[in-house]
């Protein structure tokens, strides 16, 4: 390019350039009310902040009940400061209902698991309880540290309708964290959708879920599909496999 051409592109640029001043009342796009409500964080981010419904202190399951009958005590073991599946004695889920929240959960892999694939530390969290058994949305609880089953169905998938963005594990023995933020569905008053529940989820702090429009509920068999209701439990799943118990602790729920 010659200097004389230059010259004019560069007279052009100049002569176009945007002006940067700026015009107008920079008040009049501000926005002051209303005021969001003051919360207190907890001391660290799994801590619960001054707003959380505690569901699991360490101490007992007050806020929980059996699945297979709701008048029933929920039967897992409560023991230093964790809740460990006991086996046989079915699902548990909160006795409060919820719409939209935001949730966290530890859970914990016995440092001595065995089995595999899906037998290897299977539990869950279903984000909406909506009937008796494994009725709801599941975002898985397995194993995956370093144990390969279908991937629509490894930690942190939503149970085979979303793969994890990434496999965040953590070895077995060691406590690992989920915050969930959950958007429950919405129906209308002959039943159909009328806006389908959407997730978002961090795995031990690393997003694995991101938005994702939920399908419909959680099938083993079939596609997922929707059925209408309202809030619902949180529950937790008792998996049938042999492998040994894992343990949940620190549960804290803000309703959104
Ligand atoms: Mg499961």
């Amino acid at each position: 390019m010659n200097n004389k051409i230059t010259a004019i592109l560069l007279a052009g640029i100049i002569n176009t350039a945007p002006v940067f001043s700026q015009q107008g009342d920079p008040k009049a796009t501000e926005v002051w009310s209303p005021v969001p409500k003051i919360v207190t964080p907890g001391a660290t981010s799994s801590d619960a902040p001054s707003d959380a419904i505690i569901l699991f202190d360490g101490k007992n399951l007050d806020e929980w009940v059996s699945v297979k009958d709701a008048n029933t005590p929920a039967q897992w073991t409560v023991a230093n400061g964790a809740v460990t599946v006991k086996k046989g004695t079915g699902n548990i889920q909160t006795k409060k209902s919820f719409t939209d929240y935001q949730l966290h959960i530890e859970w914990r892999i016995p440092a001595t698991i065995t089995g595999s694939g899906q037998a290897r530390g299977n539990s869950g969290v279903f984000l909406a309880s909506t009937g008796p058994g494994d009725d709801g949305y599941e975002i898985q609880v397995l194993d995956c540290y370093n144990n390969t089953t279908y991937v629509n169905g490894q930690t942190a998938s939503i149970y085979k309708q979303s793969i994890p963005l990434v496999n965040a594990c953590k070895k077995p023995g060691e406590w690992q964290s989920y915050d969930i933020i959950w958007t429950a569905p919405r129906f209308n008053d002959d039943g159909s959708l009328k806006s389908p529940a959407r997730v978002t989820a961090l795995h031990n702090g690393v997003l694995v879920q991101n938005n994702f429009e939920i399908k419909g509920v959680t099938k083993y068999i079939g596609a997922p599909e929707y059925k209408k209701h309202g809030p619902a439990p949180i529950k937790l799943q008792d998996h049938g496999d042999p492998s040994e118990p894992i343990s949940y602790r620190n549960i804290w729920i803000r309703e959104l």
